[in-house]
């Protein structure tokens, strides 16, 4: 397990960090290699407090709600200034 994975998977509180501004909870489109944000929220966010209305179940509901990897939170589809970006970006590599 290299050490994006480790903090990853053992920190505990990991779903703490997770602000809830809701903001990766917008449909996103790819235009020319950059991520783009559109103002449609997914189906499950309550716009008023930012808070999915399905986060226990997400998986099993919502198939389509992508779980936080390192390769996703690294990839540039979480806002730039998202507290999971912001961690993973201080660890190295193990290469
Ligand atoms: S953008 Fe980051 S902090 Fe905001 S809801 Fe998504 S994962 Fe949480």
């Amino acid at each position: 397990m290299d050490e994006k994975n480790r903090v990853l998977n053992d920190s505990p509180g990991w779903e703490e960090i997770c602000e809830r501004c809701g903001r990766c909870c917008y449909e996103k489109y790819q235009y020319q290699g950059k991520i783009f944000y559109s103002d449609t929220p997914c189906e499950y966010l309550n716009t008023t407090t930012n808070h999915c209305q399905i986060y226990a179940q997400r998986s099993e509901i919502n198939p389509g709600c992508v779980r936080l990897t390192p390769e996703l939170v690294t990839s540039g589809v979480l806002p730039s200034d998202c507290p999971y970006v912001t961690r993973l970006s201080c660890v190295k590599n193990d290469e």
